[in-house]
């Protein structure tokens, strides 16, 4: 198997699961595999249809996919055709004439070809090797995207009994997945379901304030990089490119209402790399299937949570860094919500407005947005910092923090004194003193808050009632208006004069402020060559330029300068008739430039270095850490430090976590559970290892919370 992944598909080893996936498929039975974009399915199927004797057939919705990837599979020297309406009779005749007498290792089809009576006949004849009924969701009405020619797919089980079937698939809820089981009728399949994590994706949430101006900064950092922009409504998305065309960006729109001549051509040029930025629609996408894509904007927040992890899958299909942003106001909320009233069924509208809600306050996370959307998608993510969302990396940068006791204590007495009848606008026009007409019609310009706050900026106020949000001292009231009220908290804080720090709220949000690091440094210059090269050698051969090679092959080539064929050999992707095909031409180009610039090779590292785990940056404790630290050299319970901070125990716990890998000098004995229970965690840590908290929890049945778990952890770690 190692073999043949090397190659053919030029690969050293096996993505998670692929490996379990294809023995099993091998030995004959069925599967059911559930993987997120860009988790390498396809090699699930293609490999093992090398293995076996017979053909592989493989079921996919989409035409303009299936040249693509029998273009990809062809340039690595795999036996693969596809047949479907965009090709003429005598074609197809020629490619079913060849699968007869054995010459095609895998053939595409689509659905509604199963449905042909002669077609079912030639496939009896044929009697594949192995089925693959790729984005296996369609089959399910549940689903997001039924197509109703995956129907054909019921019989499939009964006409071929004794070949296995493997059902692949990115999206599925517990139904959809039950439903696809059972409509394909398989046969004691075995599930597979790997992580949904995608390590490679940058989440990011920007605030929509001079949107255009940010849009453009962002796609100055891209200038080169294959980005997808969706939009809001087909007009959006052509003003949008006009006005980017006009600011000297390659960019075209993309949306359903095109006719299929424009939208074939917008949908080319992008995978031709003679487009960089397709501006669209969220009717765009199935259609597109393009690896390096390295930047997905939301330019209008999206409908659910589940649409927008499928429209972000597009984003760094190859495994190579890409960025996800969203910008987000709450103005845009009345976009989608104006689409409500059309609605009649008021089940349907309530799911759907509560769908939005979900968007909504991921926007407004101020925690781990990956641990959000892995949460939601039923995953446990255990790491502390992901180290590739907004605010992990913010977390990594001192926490600017100041003494919101006094202007929290005249939001909340606003919000009393006004009945808790208002909302965040009102209260805030209160504060400032404005004279408008609906204060000056209730009088409010008497009350003891009437502009008492002069410190703050009205976008200052909004975000500290965010954080009064987050922090849990107020809350939306049930109800249809957002009204605000005090929690128990909130109540307890007004009453026992505590005190409370907040975030400062910022002037204007400094987007940008992170890059993302690089998986390699490779020589920028080699790369754009080496891609100018790759698009020629594409467009003679009329295939798409990642057929030729993908740009993690481009990035290593760029990195390694690989100077002999055995050394091209070792670049991820390259396999024997990619080396046989492009070899000489790219080992040509790759020495030009070594000699030019007097550069030396680099050896290729024998092992496969793993990805670090995200480090301590800075030997500092700030911010937010030190404000804890104080309260643990004093000794306060956590509780205590929990009221005080408005954080919870876990939040503090891994506060602590951290400030002991930065400063081992700190006691914190105090805080050691009691023997019985450091005792019982301490021997499960022993058994699992201290690597995860996951499986602690899980071995001791929930007894015990993460925090107490992760403070077991701190006090072995640190030999106390
Ligand atoms: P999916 O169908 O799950 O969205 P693909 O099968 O298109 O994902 O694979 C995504 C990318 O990962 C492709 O560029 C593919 O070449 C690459 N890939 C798949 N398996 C491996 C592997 N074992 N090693 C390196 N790259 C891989
Ligand atoms: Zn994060």
């Amino acid at each position: 198997m190692q073999t043949i992944l090397k190659k053919y598909f030029g690969f050293d080893e096996f993505r998670p699961l692929q490996k379990e996936i294809i023995e099993h498929i091998l030995s004959g039975r069925d599967s059911f595999v559930l993987m997120p974009t860009g988790g390498g399915k396809s090699l699930c199927y293609q490999l093992p249809a090398l293995k076996f004797a017979g053909i592989t057939l493989v079921i996919s919705p989409l035409i303009a996919l299936m040249k693509d990837q029998v273009d990809s599979l062809q340039a690595s020297g795999i036996a693969a055709e596809f047949v479907n309406s965009s090709l003429n009779a005598s074609e197809i005749n020629k490619i079913l004439h060849e699968a007869r007498s054995g010459k095609i290792k895998l053939l595409y089809v689509a659905p509604e070809r199963m449905a042909l009576p002669h077609f079912e006949n030639f496939l009896k004849e044929l009697k594949p090797s192995l089925i693959a009924v790729d984005e296996a969701h369609c089959i399910s009405e549940w689903g997001h995207d039924f197509r109703p020619d995956y129907r054909n797919l019921k019989t499939l089980k009964n006409n071929f009994p004794n070949t296995p079937i493997v059902a692949l698939t990115a999206t599925a809820t517990e139904k959809v997945r039950q439903d696809i089981l059972n409509q394909l009728n398989l046969d004691k399949p075995k599930v597979f379901i790997s992580s949904f994590n995608r390590e490679n994706l940058f989440f990011r949430v920007i605030e929509k304030k001079n949107a255009y101006a940010k849009l453009l900064k962002l796609l100055e950092n891209h200038k080169k990089d294959s980005v997808i922009i969706y939009c809001f409504s087909r007009k959006d998305t052509e003003n949008l490119a006009a006005d980017l065309r006009s600011a000297g960006f390659s960019a075209r729109s993309y949306h359903a209402g095109l006719n299929p001549d424009e939208r074939k051509k917008s949908q080319e040029a992008f995978i031709r790399d003679e487009v960089n930025i397709i501006v669209a629609t969220i009717a765009f996408g199935m259609g597109i299937d393009k690896p390096d894509v390295r930047l997905v904007v939301h330019y209008t927040f999206p409908k659910s949570l589940e649409g927008y992890y499928q429209e972000i899958g597009r984003a760094g299909r190859d495994g190579l860094k890409a960025e996800c942003v969203m910008f987000y106001t709450y103005a845009d909320a009345r976009k989608h919500q104006y689409f409500l009233t059309d609605i009649t069924d008021e089940n349907i509208k309530k799911q759907t407005e509560r769908k939005l809600q979900e968007v909504m306050d991921y926007a407004d996370l101020r925690t781990c947005r990956r641990h959000h959307l892995l949460s939601y998608f039923g995953e446990n993510y255990v790491q502390d910092n992901c180290g590739s969302c907004d605010q992990c990396l913010k977390q990594d940068e001192p926490e600017d923090l100041f003494d919101a006791t006094i202007i929290t204590q005249k939001i909340l007495s606003a919000i009393v004194r006004t009945d808790s009848r208002f909302g965040a606008g009102y209260i805030i026009d209160i504060l400032r003193g404005k004279n408008t007409k609906q204060i000056r019609e209730r009088n409010h310009a008497g009350l003891s808050v009437y502009g008492i706050v002069k410190d703050f900026s009205d976008d200052a106020l909004r975000e500290i009632i965010r954080s009064l949000f987050h922090s849990g001292l107020i809350r939306k009231a049930d109800g249809e208006y957002p009204i605000l009220e005090l929690t128990k908290i909130g109540k307890d804080f007004l009453k026992n004069k505590e005190t409370l720090f907040l975030p400062r709220p910022k002037k204007e949000e400094t987007e940008n402020k992170f890059k993302i690091s690089e998986d390699h440094d490779y020589d920028e210059n080699m790369f754009e060559i080496l891609r100018e090269l790759r698009r020629k050698l594409a467009t003679e051969l009329n295939v798409p330029p990642f057929v030729v090679f993908s740009d993690v092959s481009l990035r290593e080539m760029a990195y390694y300068f690989p100077a002999s064929e055995n050394d091209f050999l070792n670049i991820t992707g390259v396999g024997e008739l990619k080396l046989k095909n492009f070899g000489k031409t790219f080992l040509a180009e790759i020495n030009k430039y070594v000699k030019e610039n007097n550069l030396t090779p680099k050896e290729f590292p024998k092992v496969q270095q793993r990805r670090k785990s995200p480090e301590i940056k800075s030997g500092n404790i700030r911010g937010t850490y030190q404000v804890t630290l104080e309260f643990i050299e004093k000794k306060t319970p956590l509780t205590e430090i929990a009221k005080a901070r408005n954080l919870t125990e876990g939040t503090l716990v891994s506060h602590l976590e951290k400030i002991t890998l930065i400063n081992d000098k700190i006691d914190f004995t105090y805080l050691k559970p009691e023997e019985k229970i450091f005792e019982e965690i301490k021997s499960s840590f022993q058994k699992f290892g201290t690597g995860a908290l996951n499986p602690i929890f899980e071995a001791l049945k929930g007894k015990y919370d993460y925090a107490t778990i992760r403070l077991v952890r701190i006090f072995l770690n640190s030999g106390k």
